[in-house]
């Protein structure tokens, strides 16, 4: 089968070795399971780490498919309660965060910097050595090209199959098994396997400008969203080429987190 194929062939690009532990990251939608079946599926030894981000139905909905998935596959389910950790829920933090800063901070953007955040920590205190996320090709082409109307293409830099030229004990390496294979197909296919997976999008997902990039990107066919990644995969050694001096891994003074500034993303916002 071709996607199956073409996720072999990815995992074989980025030399990821059977020996490696990996936690998926799993939302509960379609990509983050699909991800995770197939590693089971070809032998990885892999474990789930889900977010619950407190927020309402639709948390709970995406809770109880990772729970279902977790035990079909046999796999150790470890979950982080962002209400019981970081003292309210997604919506609450966002909020908060939205104020003191003006409006300028969109919601995913927000939400993705915290997830991140999490994630490398939990994964370094689970002691594995990568993190899998289910990005797929739709992702990643609009990344990218919303990157480039941007005019900071340099901000893909550490982007790819697996994030690149990060070589830091407190990081943990993240890789994106879907990378190449587009989202249409990763939907047939869920449902083809009948994966326990949450369709609805998530409730604050309101980034006006990525879904205006995705309107753009769901007109192009396949093999032109395959195009973009290609042309990524061509220009990526000149990107990096682009990063400032300033780049370079520090740890973040407020939290110890791997940073490329002096503080964090994720403690600039919530200073
Ligand atoms: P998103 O940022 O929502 O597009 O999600 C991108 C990827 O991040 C997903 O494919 C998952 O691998 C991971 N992810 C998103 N939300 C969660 C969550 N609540 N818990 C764990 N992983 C998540
Ligand atoms: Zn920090």
């Amino acid at each position: 089968m071709e996607l199956e194929q073409k996720f072999k062939q990815t995992l074989e690009k980025i030399k990821l070795n059977k020996k490696d532990k990996i936690l998926v990251a799993l939302s509960g939608g379609k990509d983050s399971t699909v991800t995770a079946y197939l590693l089971k599926k070809f032998g990885y030894n892999i474990e789930g780490f889900h977010i619950n981000l407190s927020m309402g139905e639709y948390s709970k909905k995406c809770l109880e498919a990772v729970e279902k998935l977790c035990n079909n596959l046999g796999i150790n389910l470890h979950i982080y309660n962002i209400k019981n950790e970081m003292g309210g829920s997604m919506c609450y933090i966002r909020t908060a965060i939205q104020t003191s800063h003006g409006k300028g901070l969109k919601n995913c953007a927000i939400c993705g910097v915290i997830k991140k955040w999490i994630m490398n920590r939990e994964a370094r205190k689970l002691k594995v050595n990568k993190i899998a996320t289910g990005h797929n090709l739709d992702d990643e082409a609009q990344t990218f090209l919303m990157n480039i109307l941007k005019g900071s293409p340099q901000l893909s830099a550490n982007s790819g199959a697996i994030t690149r030229n990060v070589k830091d004990k407190k990081f943990i390496t993240r890789i994106k098994p879907l990378f190449y294979i587009a989202e249409n197909d990763i939907r047939e296919y869920a449902k083809k396997k009948k994966l326990p997976v949450v369709f609805e999008h998530c409730p604050c997902a309101i980034d006006s400008y990525r879904i205006q990039i995705r309107q753009f990107t769901n007109s192009l066919s396949k093999k032109e969203k395959e195009n973009i990644m290609k042309n990524f995969d061509k220009l990526s050694d000149k990107i990096q080429k682009l990063k400032s001096e300033d780049a370079e891994l520090h740890y973040c003074e407020k939290c110890g987190e791997p940073s490329r500034k002096k503080i964090c993303r994720m403690c600039e916002m919530i200073k």
